[in-house]
């Protein structure tokens, strides 16, 4: 009987469900789209039933449309988006508030506060520069978490709950109350509430976990007043973490890897070694480097993570992201009636041989690595009677690759290096005209495999390699397919330019 790994997507937009073979090849895909929920301008919710009831929906549609039952998969991986917060009532199962989703901004003036504090407690790790025992608040936290203070990341969040629900503190801290992102969510809701485990790239992403010691932080959980008896227990991203309820998928199957979107993709695009690169262009962007078995400080204002912890060994990673990525596109159909969907922004993008001048600084939720700006708003400049709905949408396109181009630059000056390529996937780098416009404005070949699903094929390797579905990564980087190159053609002064009126963009908010 041939076997399969089933990897769930749970992402900002849509739960997913994929099925893949021996060979990676996708065997069958269900999806289905989840509601956004704007309770005030700059929030934004969703709902974790609907993700709960949404992802099972569609494992079970997948699983249909190939004929696959239960025991023909080996495994269960998930990916998911990351920081997103749920605190649920542990004997109900029922959340006790919608989850924040990682693009909410509602603890900005919180984080504001919080970097104006001096810690209380210092520590003397010599893993950070600053060791005169005069750090920031923001020094304090890096070189903890690896990150920068922001409401991106989940502790923040969570305190919103803990602060705004009634009872909530009270509940969590007499041991009712837990929390998770989504993967941990997922994973209590398939073992029916037998498993309260996070794995340790999502757990990087809350700013309540120490990726020195691979733990949750003390001194940051009462910073924030969090009783850590809610969090859940950090594990590794390979490994049999239990077995789902059989009456969801007709039968038991072993879950046995969880990543972050982000780290999943990374590992899905075989970036096995130090200095390996890719970039997601889903609903934000995600520049991911593999910076080996250390943690790497960024002096450029990139966040240090956890790519995935295997078999013992952990692999660090350098991120930066872009909040507003294909979500741009999706402004531009939803809420400006531009277009229709956004595939045919590539036919209109082409249709004219720049912007005409036009330029869109997509800052609607902030506007994140390098410059961290959590309260800037989007602008359109350089309009004038002669741009059209063609240059707009070709702007949009641009924008993405901008800031994209920004980060590829922080992470060039971090690592002290060049780029030779960038590995590209997720729902937007499909289109063409955007992955040879990054070729251009960043100078370097970017690569698309034929495999664009690379997050859930990251999931299915991490699940896959601790079944032993997979041997190791060299057996996984024998089934590479085929893949598309797109090599830099710009001049270099027109390159140039087009960076300078970008920079004065960003420079106008
Ligand atoms: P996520 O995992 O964050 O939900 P996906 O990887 O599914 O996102 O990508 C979806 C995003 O990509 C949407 O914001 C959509 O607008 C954009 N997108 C999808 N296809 C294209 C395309 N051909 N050109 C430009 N943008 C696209």
């Amino acid at each position: 009987m041939d076997k399969y790994i089933m990897s769930f997507d749970a992402g900002t937009t849509s739960e997913r469900a994929i099925i893949f073979n021996k060979n990676s090849e996708i065997v069958s895909v269900a999806q289905k789209e989840i509601s956004q929920i704007y309770p005030n301008p700059g929030w934004v919710e969703h709902s974790p039933m609907e993700i709960w009831s949404a992802q099972i929906g569609v494992a079970v549609e997948a699983m249909a449309k190939a004929g696959i039952t239960a025991d023909e998969i080996e495994a269960i991986g998930i990916t998911n988006q990351r920081e997103t917060t749920i605190v649920w009532d542990r004997n109900t199962g029922l959340p006790i508030y919608n989850a924040i989703v990682w693009q909410c901004r509602r603890t900005t003036e919180f984080c504001d506060k919080l970097e104006q504090m001096k810690p209380v407690i210092e520590d003397d790790s010599d893993l950070y520069e600053s060791k005169d025992g005069t750090q920031t608040m923001s020094q304090w936290i890096k070189r903890k978490t690896g990150l920068i203070i922001d409401p991106y990341f989940s502790a923040t969040k969570l305190k919103w709950i803990l602060d705004n629900v009634e009872c909530a503190r009270e509940k969590a801290e007499k041991g009712e109350l837990l929390f998770g992102t989504v993967e941990t969510w997922l994973i209590w809701k398939l073992t029916k509430g037998k498993k309260h485990v996070t794995d340790y790239s999502n757990a990087s992403r809350t700013m309540l976990f120490n990726i020195n010691t691979l733990s949750w932080d003390e001194d940051i959980c009462k910073l924030f007043d969090i009783p850590m008896c809610m969090l859940p227990t950090p594990v590794s991203n390979s490994e049999i973490y239990g077995e789902s309820s059989p009456e969801y998928l007709g039968g038991s199957i072993k879950i046995c890897g969880a990543a972050g979107d982000q780290q999943a993709a990374l590992f899905g695009q075989k970036c096995f070694h130090k200095g390996d690169m890719k970039n997601t262009y889903g609903t934000g962007c995600f520049l991911l480097m593999n910076t080996g078995d250390k943690p790497t400080f960024s002096k450029n204002g990139l966040v240090t993570t956890v790519g995935w912890g295997r078999e013992g060994k952990l692999t660090y990673a350098l991120e930066g992201s872009v909040f507003m990525g294909g979500a741009i596109i999706q402004w531009l159909r939803d809420e400006l009636h531009m277009i229709n969907n956004a595939v045919e922004t590539e036919e209109i993008a082409k249709k004219v041989n720049d912007t005409n001048g036009c330029y869109i600084v997509p800052a609607f939720t902030g506007l994140g690595a390098p410059y961290w700006k959590p309260e800037a708003k989007g602008i359109i400049c350089g309009l004038t009677r002669g741009v059209s709905r063609d240059h707009i949408v070709r702007a949009a396109l641009d924008a993405i690759v901008y800031q994209v181009n920004d980060i590829v630059t922080a992470m060039e000056q971090d690592a002290g290096c060049k780029v030779s390529n960038l590995k590209v996937d997720g729902g937007a780098s499909n289109n063409n005209y955007l992955c040879r416009t990054q070729a251009d404005i960043s100078d370097t070949v970017v690569i698309r495999p034929s495999c664009v699903e690379t997050t859930a094929l990251g999931a299915a390797y991490l699940a896959g390699l601790a079944v032993g579905f997979w041997k190791d990564e060299e057996e996984i980087e024998s089934t590479s397919k085929g893949f598309t190159e797109f090599k830099p053609s710009m001049e270099q002064d027109i390159r140039h330019s087009r960076i300078e009126g970008w920079k004065k963009a960003v420079d106008m908010l």
